[in-house]
């Protein structure tokens, strides 16, 4: 076991105690962290991780919450979120070296205004670039692997850096499940800048059009299944609008779920559970989550992939 006042011995960051989590998830739900830390930097969090290790305490990585759904009894063991401490984007010769905490909507910017194309397609996935990392975050027609030239990780007892051919990246997933991604670094083609912020306006735009941007939600709840979209075989299964509590399929993208106002992690999983059977009623098809459960039991874990 380990108490706070020796961790404070050796980490410079914030440390929370019983801290609630909903507030750092795009939906909005999930009980409370046992302990929630912001390391002040790489070096910090390093050595935290090396500390709970030999503690075998447990751990986890939160970027943006964006694609994530805590339950509501929250995590127990550590959550470490590196927004706060891990924020620099820089240009480090023709290399853009971007630290996991940085936003994405930050790190396209920061792209755009150096005449730097490639990525213009993240605009609006309000996720980090850690959590952007670990999860191969893409839309119209690209990724953040294209472009991307070295992650570096901690792994094992070391800070390494993966080369993209060895990182294991697919759809909507990568190799990295299990380590701690510190940063990545991308070499892009150039382009122009007014042509890139337009295109970057234009994609926004459409998001908000066919997304419920208005409500908490955490993005797609499904993967596409292999030549087909999510959400239509969700509206053709007849449960766009489907409510359980306060947790909503949204009438307006239906492989979007909304929290109406105070929704529970449980309403959720009634509907995702909902969902895959009816579209494996359906189609015979199986809906595999995007979103990652925190915080389940193995039993509601099993069910949802059953
Ligand atoms: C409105 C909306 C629109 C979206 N649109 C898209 C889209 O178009 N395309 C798309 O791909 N996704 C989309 N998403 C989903 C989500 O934004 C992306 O998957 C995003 O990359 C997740 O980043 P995050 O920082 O929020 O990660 P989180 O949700 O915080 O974490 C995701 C996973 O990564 C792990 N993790 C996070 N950071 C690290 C780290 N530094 N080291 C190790 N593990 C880490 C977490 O433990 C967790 O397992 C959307 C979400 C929303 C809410």
């Amino acid at each position: 076991m380990f108490s706070v006042a020796d961790i404070k011995q050796l980490f410079r960051g914030y440390i929370g105690i019983n801290e609630p989590l909903a507030k750092y998830t795009s939906m909005r739900v999930g009980g409370p962290a046992d302990y929630y830390l912001e390391p002040a930097d790489k070096f910090d969090l390093v050595e935290i991780i090396k500390y709970f290790r030999k503690q075998n305490f447990s751990y986890m990585m939160l970027g943006r919450g964006s694609n994530l759904l805590i339950s509501d009894e929250g995590v127990r063991g550590a959550v470490i979120n590196l927004e706060a401490g891990l924020s620099n984007v820089t240009m480090e010769g023709d290399l853009v070296v971007a630290e996991s905490g940085v936003h994405l909507t930050k790190f396209v910017d920061f792209c755009i205004h150096n005449g730097l194309a490639g990525v213009e397609m993240l605009a609006g996935i309000p996720g980090s670039v850690g959590g952007a990392v670990i999860m191969n975050a893409g839309a119209h027609g690209g990724e953040i692997s294209d472009h991307l030239v070295e992650v570096e990780v901690f792994r094992g007892n070391d800070i390494i850096k993966v080369k993209k051919e060895q990182a294991g990246f697919a759809y909507r997933t990568s190799g990295f499940m299990g380590d701690v991604v510190l940063s990545a670094s991308f070499r892009l083609p150039t382009g122009n800048k007014e042509e890139l912020l337009n295109r970057r306006r234009e994609l926004i735009l459409k998001r908000n059009i066919s997304q419920p941007l208005n409500l908490p939600n955490s993005g797609s709840m499904f993967k596409n299944p292999p030549g087909t979209f999510a959400a239509k075989l969700i509206e053709q299964a007849g449960l766009k609008g489907k409510r359980v509590g306060n947790a909503q399929i949204s009438e307006k993208h239906a492989n979007f779920m909304v929290n109406l106002g105070d929704a529970k992690a449980s309403d959720i999983i009634t509907l995702i559970n909902l969902v895959r059977r009816t579209v494996h009623q359906n189609t015979g098809m199986l809906l595999e989550l995007e979103v990652k459960l925190i915080g389940f039991s193995d039993k509601v874990k099993r069910e949802v992939a059953a």
